[in-house]
């Protein structure tokens, strides 16, 4: 089983191409997105490899609402009794009040693929959120995380910023890491603009660590590579 402990209490799960991130604090367990849907029993097993039981699982922090991030939020809410936090402008996605957007029709790639991922992707799975979280909120949670409102590859897209170890960013898909430190996919972001100016705020915080929703963790001085991405996105 794939699992990296990324500092001291941060865990990532890989789940194939998509990572979820598991925090231990002194007030229980912190999820950072839910992978795809059915996925349950395998962040469950996270759980217990951390030795914690399903219980301990308290909060369920979703950065937005595409469905290899948001698709287990539902089961695992059932199972263990955790809160979801979702920033707002994507909560009607989760909850399933509006319909799944699709990847965007203005991307080439795009047009082709959305009308095959929505006949043969996984179903949309839908789930309640307990806590609509804004920009700039500090969280009493697992010692301290902000959320950071940073819109583009979905309009309610959140990064969260855990004070630990010299700051330690959950960055979501506001940027990727996979064969580098990148933006995702065009297909998948609503807003490319806005999605270069998130990378931007996220480039001005301290943080020593990363970790993205696709892709390799970045351990030491994460932040400086964030600058020189932002850098060479202005150009
Ligand atoms: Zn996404
Ligand atoms: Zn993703």
């Amino acid at each position: 089983m794939a699992m990296e402990e990324i500092v001291s209490g941060v865990y990532g799960i890989g789940m194939g191409y998509v990572n979820a991130f598991l925090i231990a604090g002194d007030d229980g367990l912190t999820l950072v997105d839910s992978g795809l849907p059915r996925k349950k029993d395998r962040i469950l097993s996270a759980v217990a490899g951390t030795g914690r039981q399903p219980a301990d699982l308290k909060h369920i922090l979703i950065t937005h609402h595409h469905i290899d991030h948001m698709g287990s939020l539902g089961d695992l809410m059932e199972a263990t009794g955790a809160k979801s936090y979702v920033h707002p402008l994507d909560s009607p996605i989760v909850r399933g009040d509006r319909p799944q957007p699709g990847p965007n029709p203005a991307s080439l790639l795009g047009k082709f693929a959305g009308p095959l991922l929505a006949r043969f992707g996984p179903a949309p799975t839908t789930a309640p959120v307990d806590v609509e979280v804004a920009d700039g909120e500090e969280m009493a949670i697992a010692g301290g995380i902000r959320a950071l409102h940073t819109p583009g590859h979905t309009p309610g897209h959140l990064a969260f910023l855990l004070a630990r170890d010299g700051g330690v960013l959950f960055a979501g898909d506001a940027a990727a890491n996979v064969f580098r430190l990148g933006m995702p996919i065009g297909m998948f972001t609503a807003d490319r603009q806005q999605a270069k100016e998130s990378v931007r705020k996220l480039a001005a915080l301290e943080f020593e660590v990363a970790c993205f929703g696709h892709g390799r963790a970045l351990k030491g001085e994460a932040n400086l590579k964030f600058r020189r991405l932002a850098e060479k996105l202005a150009r």
